[in-house]
């Protein structure tokens, strides 16, 4: 409901296990649920994304591999979910391997930006890449492909260990591969309200970054961990959680940040 175009929003963190994947499902559920037509390109050879959106193993005949290789479009290869409004390219373990089966190829950072140049913007309203937990071919794919990364960020001690080498990547990706590459924001996971130190990373995260940290903070809620094991979003299996909430908050702080990002 962006109107012409489509937004391109790759989630990435080279830390593993900080609310990535979480944060793809749930917040296109919340966009979905919104109205915009949503799309998540599964970008992590583990392909939790795919698992947690009810996408079976053996129902994953066409991947983002075959994407990355040429073997498919998106028109092809994305499935519906049960969300309405919410497809995903799925991915399989063959993505472990396409970086040694592309190396030698000219344009091997621009395989994922072609995929979706072909495709078109006509379809969806977001484009949400989930990446693997590197700075990888994967996600040096996703961020030449994408207007914008989202970073999500677990709210414990070593929070900010890390994030300077990924806001390095981010710019080099700026300077030579996609000049209009932007941060989307830092989204703060995991937050635990009775643990003094989780208000800590807050403010220590906020003073280094400002305004790029969203006000949503999304809470450590057991409901959200148990939900990708029923192969559903937290927004569909337990809506009042608050972790739901949250992410339907974050939504709207994205959607906020785009609107603007447009009118400028
Ligand atoms: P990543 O994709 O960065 O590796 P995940 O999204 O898979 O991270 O999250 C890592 C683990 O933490 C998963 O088991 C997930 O269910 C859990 N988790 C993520 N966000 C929350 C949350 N807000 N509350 C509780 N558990 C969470
Ligand atoms: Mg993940």
């Amino acid at each position: 409901m962006l109107g012409k175009g489509n937004r391109i929003i790759t989630v990435a963190n080279q830390k593993g296990g900080v609310g990535k994947t979480t944060t793809a499902i749930n917040l296109a559920t919340a966009l979905a649920a919104i109205g915009e037509r949503v799309l998540i390109i599964d970008f992590d050879p583990q392909g939790n994304a795919s698992t947690g959106l009810g996408i079976e193993r053996n129902e994953r005949v066409l991947s983002s591999y075959h994407l990355m290789v040429g073997e498919a479009g998106i028109a092809e290869a994305a499935m519906e979910t049960d969300v309405p409004h919410l497809s995903i390219v799925p991915s399989t373990m063959d993505l472990l391997g396409v970086e040694m089966e592309i190396s030698d190829q000219k344009d091997r950072v621009f395989k994922l930006k072609k995929a979706i140049a072909e495709f078109g913007t006509g379809t969806y309203d977001y484009i949400l890449i989930d990446c693997p937990p590197s700075l990888n071919l994967l996600t040096i794919n996703a961020m030449a492909a994408a207007h914008s990364v989202l970073v999500p960020l677990q709210c414990e001690f070593f929070a900010l260990e890390g994030l300077s080498q990924l806001l390095e990547t981010v710019g080099q990706v700026r300077a030579t591969l996609n000049p209009n590459l932007d941060i989307q924001g830092i989204v703060m996971t995991m937050f635990d309200s009775r643990n003094n130190l989780a208000q800590q990373v807050v403010d220590d995260v906020r003073s280094y970054l400002g305004d790029k940290v969203y006000r949503t903070l999304i809470p450590r809620n057991v409901r959200v961990s148990e939900a990708p094991s029923y192969g559903k979003p937290a927004i569909l299996y337990d809506l009042r959680c608050s972790g739901s909430q949250a992410y339907l908050k974050l939504a709207s702080e994205v959607i906020q940040r785009e609107r603007e990002r447009k009118a400028a």
